[in-house]
């Protein structure tokens, strides 16, 4: 099963996706449906919230009164925090109950209004962000029926579109009209969505050919987005996660492909991690257990490679062992590189050159091998460390 993270800011056209994402066989678990749900009269939920706030948070017919509850919950943090204490370990436990009940081979879609606000992003192989401008959607939510203050309000409390951004792996733009929407929503579910479920099931990785692309400033934030998963999803076993790799050189022609490096202290602890990276999204690949070794040392160059399940975010994660050469020759290697001009350009040639022999990587290793003692000679020469 594949849980991917859905958001929006108010009134962006979430709806719009969510409904989308049902029809093509998603299952929508709805944080505002189920905080409804488990307050429903009969429930333990609404039974705590009298014992907490008094049987006159009711309405006549027994029903919860929200106005009622939200002016006594709002009065002070504390009761605020009775509120949170009763309501969110039962909406926990609902989202659980629906997610374990599903089919395998199932997507769920966690429809979450805040997830940027409450720092769930990274626990999905995959964010999609539904993006209109401010003022579009304000005066969509006015058409709605909501007063123009109550709607500026609420944006204002929300993430800001910079940090909603951040986390998306996928902006849905729905500047145009719902139709767009719904081809752009419907689209993403057949050309990404379930293939990744796809690929994450079968621990398989993306593949991209040999294609070089001019420097893509967005590759900073994609790596950044994985760097968070991988540390999420890994935990104290990763020492330092970086983004490495021609992608980190600002300016750079690189294939569009992120590399990151994940450094653990031994290849026992990289194994160890393995499973934990293939579910958010990084199946390892096999039998890629060593970098071609620049020096005798050749023991210390084994590791493990991880790739993306993800067909719109090509990656390699390298999981090196701390203080090994191959470790830090991928720090070394862009540091290197973005304070050498000269360097850079020969390197770019050499990638061009690549490109038409049988096989890409190998055709650059006899460059590697001359690399590897100058920008070794740089870092001595310069003090730089890792
Ligand atoms: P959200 O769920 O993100 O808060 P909605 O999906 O409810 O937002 O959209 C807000 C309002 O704008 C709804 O009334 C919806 O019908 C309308 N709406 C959504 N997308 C469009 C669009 N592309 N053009 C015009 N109106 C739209």
């Amino acid at each position: 099963m594949l849980r991917i993270g859905l958001t929006g800011g108010i009134g962006a056209g979430k709806s719009t996706v969510s409904a989308t994402f049902a029809d093509c066989g998603g299952v929508i678990v709805d944080g505002d449906v189920i905080s409804r749900e488990v307050v429903e009269p009969g429930t333990e939920g609404l039974a705590a919230l009298v014992d907490a706030f008094g049987d006159d948070i009711l309405l006549p017919d027994g029903a919860l009164n929200r106005p009622a509850l939200a002016a006594k919950a709002f009065q002070s943090d504390e009761q605020r925090a009775t509120l949170n204490g009763i309501v969110h370990p039962l909406v926990g436990k609902r989202r659980q109950e629906i997610i374990d009940s599903v089919p395998e081979g199932t997507v769920v879609v966690e429809d979450i209004p805040l997830l940027v606000e409450t720092g769930m992003a990274p626990f999905f192989p995959l964010v999609v962000v539904v993006w209109a401008d401010q003022e579009t959607r304000v005066e969509r939510l006015i058409k709605r029926g909501l007063p123009e203050h109550d709607a500026r309000a609420r944006m204002k409390a929300q993430a800001s579109d910079e940090q909603r951004r951040a986390i998306a792996d996928v902006l849905l733009d729905n500047s145009g009209t719902q139709d767009d929407l719904v081809e752009q929503a419907r689209r993403l579910w057949y050309e990404r969505v379930l293939p990744l479920a796809e690929n994450i099931r079968t621990g398989s990785v993306v593949q991209t050919g040999p294609r070089l692309v001019a420097h893509n400033p967005g590759w900073a934030a994609d790596a950044q987005r994985i760097i968070n998963r991988i540390n999420t999803a890994a935990g104290a076993k990763v020492l330092r996660a970086d983004h490495v790799g021609s992608t980190s050189v600002a300016g750079l022609d690189a294939k569009d492909v992120i590399d990151i490096q994940v450094t653990v202290a031994s290849l026992e602890d990289a194994d160890q991690i393995a499973g934990a990276l293939a579910a958010v999204g990084y199946p390892r690949r096999p039998h890629m257990d060593s970098d071609v070794p620049h020096d005798d040392d050749t023991a210390r160059w084994g590791k493990r490679l991880h790739g993306a399940a993800d067909p719109g975010r090509p990656a390699n994660i390298h999981v090196r062992v701390d203080g090994w050469p191959n470790q830090r020759f991928a720090l070394l290697f862009p540091a290197w590189l973005a304070a050498n001009p000269d360097v850079r350009e020969e390197y770019v040639e050499v990638k061009r050159a690549a490109l038409t022999a049988p096989d890409y990587a190998e055709a650059k290793e006899p460059w590697f091998a001359e690399a590897y003692p100058k920008a070794s000679a740089w870092a001595e020469a310069t003090g730089w460390r890792p």
